[in-house]
């Protein structure tokens, strides 16, 4: 009977001190809101509601257009108009809330929410429609509404 004795290979085995990188993971999201399956699909996946669906389509109340993932101000009722469109549309936006990209088709431009990068809609330019001469179409699903409170009660 042979025994073969190779215990001494363990002691070779040594780790040099690599420095791990503590990268932070994108758990982040548990700051977001919840999102529902229509939500999910317009914001995610850049999808577009259906037209004259949205509850903001014809909404005329005063306030404050926030990012439904992450609560954001966008949009302000005042630049609100009535593209006759089917979806909300506002003629500026509230600096610094929009990032703009190009979109996948290559020549629309896609409005995202500059802080959580929630797909919000389309920009388009040169219609005519205000002196602005802009027109951010924007999905309902993408928005909350907050309205100007005379008042500072927040719950
Ligand atoms: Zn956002």
């Amino acid at each position: 009977m042979m025994k073969k004795i190779t215990g001494l290979l363990v002691m070779l085995m040594m780790f040099s001190g690599t420095s791990l990188a503590q990268e932070t993971k994108g758990t982040d999201t548990m700051k977001y809101k919840k999102l529902d399956n229509l939500e999910k699909y317009v914001i995610l996946d850049k999808g577009t509601e259906p037209p004259f669906s949205g509850k903001y389509v014809d909404h005329k109340k005063d306030g404050t257009y926030t990012c439904k993932r992450c609560g954001q101000p966008l949009f302000r009722s005042d630049d609100k108009f009535d593209a006759r469109c089917g979806w909300p549309s506002f003629d500026d936006e509230i600096e610094g809330a929009v990032e703009r990209k190009t979109d996948a088709d290559g020549v629309r431009t896609e409005i995202l929410c500059a802080n959580c990068g929630a797909h919000l809609g389309h920009v388009f330019k040169g219609e005519g429609f205000t002196d602005k001469n802009l027109r951010h179409c924007v999905n309902s699903v993408s928005l909350d509404f907050e309205p100007y409170t005379s008042g500072s009660t927040k719950d």
